[in-house]
């Protein structure tokens, strides 16, 4: 087992591509402590089915665009287990419209969960990993904060801020032996993309070389590669997993 005894932090890990990072994680040995914000039934369920496959998965209802919330999570947590190796910032939502559409609240209800929240969480996870000379960020940004996809401006806003910040993040850390990397995904069936069009999966299709979109699971093996010692000497770095569409 590629993880064992690590304590890894996944936010939004409810659904979709989270959820496969937290099976991928725990199934490697870590200890996986999860994030949501709505479904508490699903948070639930999937502690119990991971559960009976003697994986150790908790979930916390904790919105990551509140700092107050992220900070006594991470209390309960190093009070609880002492320290954690990984964190995973996965939480992201969309409100797709064009820009002169786009209303203040649907531009900042993007900005304020997948950027600021990613600030709120690694602030506070950061300063432990500095603290204990040792730590691994992992962020979820996704091909649309490279190419920028119409009707997306406050989503690929906030997914290349998400890489910048990274960046700027991975060379402030390197001395403290923290890592940060960024996978970007292309087109990955979700709930997220179960929305789209008929129509629009009919023009977009053509452009992926591979010709499908991806799973879930083919981003969390990515992860699980960033996570361990594989890529110990690999940070700063955007890996995409878009099925070359952004080629
Ligand atoms: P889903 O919509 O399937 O799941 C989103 C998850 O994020 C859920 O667990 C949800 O919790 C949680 N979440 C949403 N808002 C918050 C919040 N404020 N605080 C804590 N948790 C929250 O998304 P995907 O699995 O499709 O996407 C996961 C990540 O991957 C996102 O960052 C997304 O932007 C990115 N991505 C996805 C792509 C795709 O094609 N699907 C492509 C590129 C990037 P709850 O269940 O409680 O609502």
């Amino acid at each position: 087992m590629k993880l064992k005894d690590k304590i890894a932090v996944v936010t939004g890990g409810t659904r979709g591509i989270g959820k496969a990072i937290v099976q991928t994680l725990a199934q490697q040995g870590a200890q996986v402590l999860f994030t949501y914000v709505n479904n508490d039934a699903k948070a639930r369920e999937l502690e119990s089915s991971l559960g009976k496959e003697n994986l150790k998965v908790s979930g916390f209802k904790v919105d990551v665009k509140d700092f107050n919330q992220v900070n006594a999570f991470k209390e309960q947590i190093l009070d609880k287990y002492g320290a954690v190796d990984i964190l995973v910032n996965n939480a992201g939502i969309i409100r797709d419209k064009a820009l002169a559409l786009m209303s203040s609240e649907e531009w900042s209800d993007v900005i304020d969960t997948n950027l600021t929240g990613v600030f709120n969480v690694t602030k506070c996870f950061a300063v432990t990993f500095m603290k204990q000379r040792q730590g691994n960020i992992i962020n979820i940004s996704s091909l649309s904060g490279i190419i920028g996809i119409p009707r997306q401006t406050n989503y690929s806003a906030s997914k290349g801020g998400m890489i910048a910040f990274s960046k700027a993040l991975a060379k402030e850390v390197a001395a403290f032996n923290v890592r940060v990397n960024v996978v970007a995904p292309g087109f990955i069936t979700t709930d997220m993309t179960s929305v789209l069009k008929e129509d629009y999966i009919k023009h977009v299709m053509p452009q992926i070389p591979l010709a499908r979109f991806g799973t879930a699971e083919e981003v969390a093996s990515v992860v699980l590669f960033l996570a361990t010692e594989q890529s110990d000497y690999i940070t700063g770095q955007v890996i995409r997993v878009d099925g070359g569409l952004g080629m």
